[in-house]
């Protein structure tokens, strides 16, 4: 253990303002028209509302969806979080950061988890439990969980509307079969208010009970595909699984995190030089917060 470990991300120092542009970049019909897309999709728990997907200075795929959500949503007296695979300082989230600092001087940026308003992540839920005065924004590459069965967009369109997942169901079926057990790891598809499967982007099995029955609002963007769904707070999100295969979440044993010492959330393999696998949590303000509660004795 290191006491010199400290978060390397400083948002002391917010990047300078962007002038000439729109305020939270969108224009004001744009960010409208999301919402109204949004307040549907709250009304229709995981169902799949289309939006026009706004071009943004990042291309589709690297989180063009959830950064819509965001610049629609943000204001001033807001913090926001950004996050990719748990961590603040990747470069995509230090760049959508500072996209939002500079179009919208009057939002503040965090890394703290507990402080952010919205934290808009990719492939993680933060692991400290989120309040019900805070959205999470997630980015999602593919929308459509029946694509894996059915490559017509007309034919799960019907399929949604009918409830008709027999295929689904075949699909995981087949999946024990040949396998023995069931292998999806990540965006694991789960049934919401017990009417829609949704595919809750590819976050970790792990992170899938943090959305059943949370506090906080759920908002999924899908730039390229242009689609939004939600999971609004209270809402069950049921993992599709079998009486006797039930859905489990991922197990690392007596494994702990090699700089805070976790037992108890999401770990990440680090391969060292010497060829041994160290593991640390994925979630790195989950991480430092642990590390800085031991240096001062609150832990
Ligand atoms: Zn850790």
């Amino acid at each position: 253990m290191t006491a010199t470990v400290t978060n390397p991300v400083s948002t002391d120092q917010q990047a300078e303002a962007l002038p000439g542009y729109n305020y939270a970049f969108l224009d004001e019909i744009s960010k409208k028209a999301i919402r109204r897309s949004l307040l549907k999709a709250v009304a229709l728990p995981g169902y799949q509302v289309p939006f026009g997907s706004r071009e943004l200075p990042i291309a589709r795929g690297w989180g063009t969806g959830g950064l819509q959500i965001t610049l629609a949503l943000i204001g001033a007296g807001d913090t926001v979080k950004v996050i990719d695979q748990g961590e603040d300082d990747s470069v995509n989230a230090v760049n959508i950061r500072r996209l939002v600092e500079r179009t919208a001087p009057d939002v503040t940026t965090t890394t703290e988890t507990g402080t952010a308003t919205i934290i808009q992540t990719r492939h993680r839920v933060p692991e400290q439990p989120l309040r019900e005065d805070q959205i999470l924004v997630l980015q999602v590459p593919l929308p459509e969980p029946l694509r894996l069965v059915e490559r017509r967009e007309a034919e799960t369109r019907r399929m949604h509307g009918e409830a008709d997942y027999s295929r689904m169901w075949v699909a995981l079926y087949e999946d024990i079969v040949q396998n023995g057990r069931l292998t999806r790891a990540a965006g694991y598809p789960a049934l919401v208010n017990g009417r829609h499967v949704m595919t809750p982007s590819p976050i970790p099995r792990w992170d899938l009970p943090q959305l059943h029955m949370s506090q906080h609002l759920s908002l999924f963007g899908a730039g390229r595909e242009k689609r939004i769904y939600a999971v609004p707070p209270l809402t069950s999100v049921v993992p599709l699984s079998f009486e006797d295969y039930p859905f489990t979440i991922e197990q690392f044993g007596d494994r702990a995190c090699a700089r805070c010492g976790s037992t108890t959330s999401f770990l990440v393999a680090i391969p060292n030089e010497d060829g041994s696998v160290e593991y640390s949590c994925s979630d790195s303000d989950w991480c430092y917060s642990r590390i800085d509660a031991q240096e001062h004795g609150t832990a």
